[in-house]
């Protein structure tokens, strides 16, 4: 497998001389398997060059396959100008999560509209098919695609690609779920508590690479909570967790000029010191060789299930919003109203088990402390529940209790997920989407 870096820079194209070494453009990798199958990650300004280099190549015709993480501006933006697409007979298969209520192929078309661009989606060239993703595991040629959703105000998966015994993993616009996980002065203690973050280092097992978002530093960070992206030394400790052989570091911030970005590495480097794992920063133009040999054991699939969907837009469902705090509530109304969800509210423990079992709810967003029970004895109830329905539910536990104990006793006592206030609207709409996805995925799979 072949990994080429054409843009490595994140939120927004940065060019000039104090970006030079580590590159300008934002999000784009090539990667190219060894029979031939091209995978592009993300599509931002870097993919300019990619096409141009694609189509100098005298490949005829040119076919290849975009995975994006999402459809923010910094990962798609370089769509427009990406050469083979204007070239009829050349064949594209765009891949990208379902989005919330829009087809992906009208969130492209958006950008290219006579308002922003002289040529619109419909004008292209080349045959292009779209295809909508959820969790799951899908074959692109010889390579084996997982994808999982991220932590991002908007809805982004991250890709694990496998072939041969070579793994790839790519996850970019990704924030830990745990917030205060890092402080823990000793590395042993710093493997994660919260589940999604478990799961997280799964999706990264083993890998050959990782090319992982790093966007701020630990210093950064606390003013940049809720923004969707990790602290590179994060990054360190995730693939350290995960037994990562190298780690790129990738989405460099805009303000992160080459000399800061090669002292972000150096620090990263000592955190990783004892762990054997190789830390660097991606830079645009770098390419890495990987080896891929027959696999001596299967791969470690994380689902069976087929990612790509049928349909369009986000699933009906009912929300059950339970929160002392009207204020809350009102918040949490106001973020999900537009969706089209049917949303139901409580404002204290009792009150949200008698909804709960006479509505059945798809979902429970539940702050941890009101009067009556508390969240945590409301979800206890809610597991103990004979009706698989109430049992299984999807609850989100809403707290600003962050500490790791704190953590630990919220998955005890069988949350779903749990989300740290002071959390942003956009933040919230996405988890809620992932929840119901995987939801209605595992209902249709049963
Ligand atoms: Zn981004
Ligand atoms: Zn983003």
């Amino acid at each position: 497998m072949r990994i080429r870096f054409w843009g490595t820079r994140g939120s927004l194209a940065k060019p000039g001389p104090s970006t030079v070494r580590y590159g300008g453009n934002t999000s784009c990798v090539e990667v190219r398997a060894a029979d031939g199958t091209l995978i592009i990650l993300d599509c931002g300004t870097g993919a300019h060059d990619l096409g141009r280099s694609l189509v100098a190549s005298g490949e005829r015709p040119i076919r290849g396959n975009f995975l994006l993480t999402h459809t923010h501006w910094d990962h798609i933006q370089g769509f427009p100008f990406f050469a083979p697409l204007f070239i009829k007979g050349n064949e594209w298969d765009v891949y990208a999560p379902q989005g919330l209520g829009q087809r992906l192929e009208d969130t492209l078309a958006g950008q290219m509209e006579y308002e922003y661009f002289p040529v619109t989606l419909g004008q292209l060239g080349a045959t292009i098919r779209y295809h909508e993703l959820t969790e799951g595991t899908f074959d692109l040629g010889a390579v084996q695609v997982t994808t999982r959703y991220l932590n991002h105000p908007g809805l982004a998966l991250g890709y694990r690609l496998e072939a041969g015994d070579v793994a790839v993993v790519y996850v970019t616009d990704h924030e830990p779920h745990s917030r205060h996980q890092h402080e823990a002065a000793d590395r042993a203690q710093r493997l994660p508590v919260h589940r999604e973050d478990q799961r997280h280092v799964e999706f990264l097992a083993g890998a050959d690479l990782l090319i992982h978002d790093a966007q701020y530093t630990l210093e950064e960070y606390p003013s940049k909570l809720t923004w969707g992206h990790s602290p590179a030394e994060l990054a360190v400790d995730f693939a350290l967790a995960a037994g990562v052989k190298r780690l790129a570091l990738f989405h460099h911030d805009p303000l992160r000029d080459d000399a800061a970005l090669d002292q972000l590495v150096e620090n990263c480097r000592q955190r990783a010191v004892a762990g054997g794992l190789d830390v660097f920063a991606a830079a645009e133009g770098q390419a890495i060789e990987l080896a891929e040999r027959e696999a001596v054991a299967p791969r470690a699939s994380m689902q069976s299930k087929a990612a790509i969907t049928k349909g369009v837009g986000a699933p009906s469902a009912t929300i059950l919003l339970v929160d002392d705090d009207p204020d809350i509530v009102r918040l949490l109304t106001m973020t999900l109203q537009p969706e089209g969800f049917r949303l139901l509210s409580a404002s204290d423990g009792n009150a949200a088990l008698e909804i709960a079992c006479a509505e059945r709810p798809d979902l429970l967003l539940l702050d941890w402390n009101m009067p009556g029970r508390d969240g945590l004895e409301v979800c206890r109830a809610l597991r103990a529940e004979s009706d698989p329905e109430l049992c299984n539910v999807p609850v989100v536990l809403l707290t600003a209790q962050a500490g790791a104990e704190d953590t630990a006793a919220g998955f005890a006592a069988g949350v779903t997920d749990y989300v740290t206030k002071p959390f942003s609207p956009a933040h919230i709409r996405a988890r809620v989407h992932a929840w119901l996805r995987r939801k209605h995925a595992g209902a249709e799979g049963t």
